[in-house]
Parts: structure tokens; sequence; C-alpha cells
């Protein structure tokens, strides 16, 4: 017999099978020796009283055995000599798109301008450590595109973007672990991604598919408000009818050719701030209201929102136990992110602290008509970058001298490898931004007490946080709305934000593109 049901318990109960079995059976008068086997369903911990919580959902097998069934992944057919759609960028959207073209029927072609994983990660040293950033291969592009070498948030702020938990089912299918199904807030961690990126391409070459690498898309070719072909940097021009488009929130040379190109493009409102890192230890203190973090409890994330003077504040990709990378996609500017490893056990907790954006902010940039956003976030992290020295090191100030308008005479040890400049903060920013981060950390301070303290280090910018730019999509075919069989798809056509509804839209678009090719094969 099997009995669902939720419980709340202490967080060492909660890590004790033994406990939790007396407890399950304590509370619901189930004899201790009758339960043979207890599986979580659900896990989210409750950190608002004194005394945290962790609130389960159990799936408790009574006098049943319990077989454990591994997650399938879908019959992928054998594609090589089907129908062939385009995919340009191989990030969450673009691979998603093409293994659900293979469980289709279709054949992806997936063009990528950057590396496989494993030969990515020289020139993401080279960034770190040379302060050397290669415009194909970096924190944003190349295998697996800006999703690969993230913190591996699994989470998305709206469920209506579609099946949140077939993606997860994917993921564990190509070697995440099972525990992302289970937790309120999955993560994977930058150490693990790579790998299940790699096992994504295996299948998808198994199956038939193709993924081409070094190979940077530079032109659309269109005909008659049909999208005809691609053409690559080598010149290469591979035909073709049906292209979806994801090439991410950093390809400013994709959003510039469809601008040239007369290609309907619009300005969109993103949101931009700092990336402040704080010890691990006084999040931890300041969220679950204790001297030192239980063994029991991992690594406190936070999450923070508040208005100031009318725009939104809010924590943004916040990493417990993590890294603040350089994300910089060419030379000449500098741009911050976060990840952390499965085990987010570094010293530190960062999180990007943004202000929301509104279109009347990017004014003085109107000459740059849709790509107005584009050039004022572009135009930041190109000061700052001159700021700071011309090099990946970025400016950065203590919390508190941030708030007071000091520079910081000494910088603490940051996590960021390149390395910081003292810099006043009011020189990186518009005025407008910089006020609101002034009063907005403080109003942190009364929500979070002890956010606000010198030890904690802000760096600029933290300017990717979505894309500033939408390629506009009919809603039922998501065909371009001037370009028959052109697909904008994820991130950087504005219809995702994040891993998981990157995949979904990929997904979406590659069964919007095959009903079309099906419609004309009936
Ligand atoms: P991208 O991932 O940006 O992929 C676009 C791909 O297109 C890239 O591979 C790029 O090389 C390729 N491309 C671009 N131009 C061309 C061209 N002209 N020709 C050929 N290929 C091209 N999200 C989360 O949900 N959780 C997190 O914890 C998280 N942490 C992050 C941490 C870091 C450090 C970074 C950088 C991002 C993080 N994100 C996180 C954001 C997440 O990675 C993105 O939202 C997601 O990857 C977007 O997916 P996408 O496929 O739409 O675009």
């Amino acid at each position: 017999m099997q009995h669902e049901f939720s419980i709340q318990v202490s967080p060492e109960t909660a890590s004790n099978p033994e406990l939790l079995k007396r407890s399950v059976s304590k509370k619901n008068g189930i004899p201790f020796h009758e339960i043979s086997h207890i599986r979580i369903l659900k896990r989210s911990i409750d950190a608002r009283q004194r005394q945290i919580k962790v609130n389960l959902k159990l799936q408790v097998y009574v006098q049943e055995e319990y077989t454990d069934v591994p997650i399938p992944l879908p019959e992928y057919p054998d594609v090589t000599n089907a129908p062939e759609i385009v995919i340009i960028g191989a990030g969450p959207a673009g691979l998603f798109a093409a293994l659900r073209c293979i469980e289709l029927g279709c054949k992806p072609v997936v063009l990528e301008r950057g590396k496989d994983v494993r030969t990515r990660r020289r020139d993401l040293k080279a960034i770190n450590r040379d302060h050397i950033v290669n415009e194909d291969s970096n924190y944003c592009f190349g295998e697996g595109g800006a999703g690969t070498y993230s913190d591996g948030k699994l989470y998305t702020r709206s469920r209506k973007r579609g099946d949140v938990q077939r993606i997860l089912k994917l993921l564990v299918g190509f070697g995440a672990t099972d525990q992302i199904l289970v937790e309120a807030h999955p993560h994977i961690g930058t150490n693990k991604l790579p790998g299940i990126i790699a096992a994504i391409r295996e299948m998808i070459i198994e199956r038939g598919g193709v993924i081409r690498f070094n190979s940077r898309v530079v032109d659309l070719r269109v005909k008659n408000s049909q999208i005809e072909g691609v053409e690559l940097k080598d010149g290469t021009v591979i035909d073709t009818r049906k292209v979806i488009l994801a090439t991410g929130h950093s390809a400013r040379d994709i959003f510039e050719l469809l601008y040239k190109k007369k290609i309907a493009i619009e300005v969109k409102p993103f949101a931009l701030g700092v990336r402040v890192e704080h010890s691990q230890q006084l999040i931890d203190q300041i969220q679950y209201s204790c001297e030192v973090r239980s063994p029991y409890l991992p690594p406190s994330p936070y999450s923070i929102v508040k208005q100031v003077d009318g725009r939104g504040m809010y924590s943004f990709c916040m990493c417990p136990g993590g890294v603040i990378a350089p994300c910089a996609t060419s030379p000449g500017e500098v741009v911050t992110n976060g990840w952390s490893p499965s085990k987010r056990d570094q010293p530190t907790a960062n999180s990007g602290i943004v202000i929301e954006l509104k279109l009347e902010d990017f004014k003085e940039y109107e000459k740059f008509g849709p790509l107005s956003g584009m050039y004022f976030q572009k135009e930041i992290e190109q000061k700052a970058w001159m700021l700071a020295g011309e090099t990946q090191k970025v400016p950065a100030q203590r919390l508190q001298d941030l708030v007071e308008g000091k520079i910081s005479s000494d910088l603490p040890d940051t996590s960021y490898k390149p390395g910081l400049t003292a810099v006043d903060m009011k020189a990186v920013f518009p005025e407008f931004i910089h006020q609101t981060l002034q009063k907005g950390f403080s109003m942190f301070n009364k929500s979070m007490p002890g956010y606000l303290t010198n030890d904690a280090v802000a760096h600029a910018p933290e300017s990717r946080t979505s894309s500033p730019v939408r390629i506009p999509r009919d809603r039922v075919s998501l065909e371009h709305i001037q370009i028959k069989g052109l697909y904008p798809c994820g991130e950087g056509a504005g219809y995702a934000g994040g891993i998981i509804s990157a995949a979904i839209d990929g997904e979406k678009c590659a069964e919007a593109c095959i009903q079309t090719i099906k419609k004309i094969m009936d």
C-alpha cells in the first residue's frame, strides 16, 4: 500500500531516513516496522521562523516493496534522412529545440559560433587569468550557451511558460541528479552542467542530427519574405527554409544584422545593477538567525525585492556558496554574473542586485532605434572597463561606501578572479541608477539586518539580466512577423529568462516549425 502526505520536520529529521521513518510512524499512526520505504516527492525549507523547518511531501510504502524506476528518455528515432531544420545557437533553447526536432522526426542542423564544452574551458581560463576575451568562446558563447558554465538554478518565475517538469525529467535522463525533481529550488551546479550538455550533444549526433561548432552565422538570406538560407563567417552558405534563431541575449551582432536588414525588432526594457558579494557565513546568520549554520542546512540563498522611487530593485540569480564570473563577450567591456558548484561550498555568496529599467531611460540613445537599450547597456559595460583599468578587472566598492558615496580605500578578497579596482559607482552608472542603488541598499538592510556592511563588495556591472531587444513573432505560428520560416527563440528573442524557460521555448519553436513541415508533406 502507498500513502501520500505532507509533513513538517526538523532539518536533521529530514536528512536522516531512520528519524524520518520514526516521525512518519508517530504522526500518522503507521507501525514503524510496516514502513518499507519513504520516497520524498517535494522538499522545501521554511526559514521564516527561528525554528527552521523542512516541508516534505512524501510517498510512504507500507508493507510494499519499492523499486526504483529510472526516468526514461523519449524514443529518439534516427533522423539522418529526415527533413532538416537549421538551429542557430546551441544554448538551452537551441539544444532542446534540436532534441524535440529529433523526437518529432526532423533532422536538426545546429550552428554554434563557439566551441564544445571541453575546448571552451581554455577560453574561460584566458578571461580569468590573462584578461583575454574571445568573441566566439566565453561564459556566454559556446556549446550549451550561457547555460553551461552558469549556476544551473532550475526554477522559473513563471510556471505559465510550459511544462517545467518535462524539462527537468529530460535533464535527469541526460545525467542530472534526480533530486532536481524533488527540490522546490532545484540546482545543478557549474561542475555538473558540462557533462549533461555533452550527453545531449552525443544523443543529437547519434540519432543523425548535426552540430557544427566554430560556425558563426553572419547573414540571413531572405527572398520574398521567406528565409532561404544562412551564411557562416567562413563564407559557407546553407540553403534552408526553416531557421530557429536561438542566439541568446548577448549576440549583439545578430541584433545589428536584423536591424540592418530591416527585419523587425523592438526595444525591450531589462534590468541592470551590480553583483554583491558577502561571506556565506553572514548570509546564513541573517537568513537562518543563527551564529553557525546547522550541518543539516544548505548554504542559504536570499531573495529580496523593494520598490525604490517607483522602480523595482531586486536580487537576481543569487548564488549561495558561489563565485563571480567575468561574462564579457567582446574585448573592451566588463560584465559580471555568478555561478556555484553543485555543493555550493565556496565561502562567499553573491547576487545580482538590479534595477528595473524603463523605455524612457533609453531616450538619449534614440538614434539607435530598437537597439537603444542595447547601446545603453553596452556603454555602461565599456565605461566600467575603462574605469577599472582596461582589463577584465571590474569597478568595485564596499557596500556601505557605495551608500555613503565614498571610494573604498581598500577592498577585501573577492571570488572574482581577474581582480577589482576601487571606483565610485557614481562614475559607472547614470545618476538615477546610482541613487536607486544607494537608497535601495539601505532599505535592504531593514529587511535583512546586517546586509548593508562594508565587508560586502559591489562589483559592476550586472548588465546581462535579460535581452534588451525583442524579436517579434506571431503568437500562433511563432514565425517572425515578417519573415516566413524564421522562428525567433529563447532568451535573445525575448521569450525566455533562464535555462528552463529557454529550453521550453526551444521545444515550442521546434513543434511549431515541424507542424508547418508536416502540413506541406501531408
Ligand atoms: P544562450 O544560452 O545565450 O545561447 C545562445 C547560443 O547562441 C550561444 O551558445 C552562442 O554562442 C550562440 N550564438 C550567438 N550568436 C551566434 C551566431 N551568430 N551564430 C551561431 N551561434 C551563435 N539561468 C538560470 O536559469 N539559472 C541560473 O542559475 C543561471 N545562472 C547563470 C550564470 C551565468 C554565469 C550566466 C552567464 C548565465 C546564467 N543563467 C542562468 C542564464 C542562462 O544561462 C540563460 O538564461 C540561458 O542560457 C538562455 O538560453 P538561450 O538558449 O536562449 O541562449
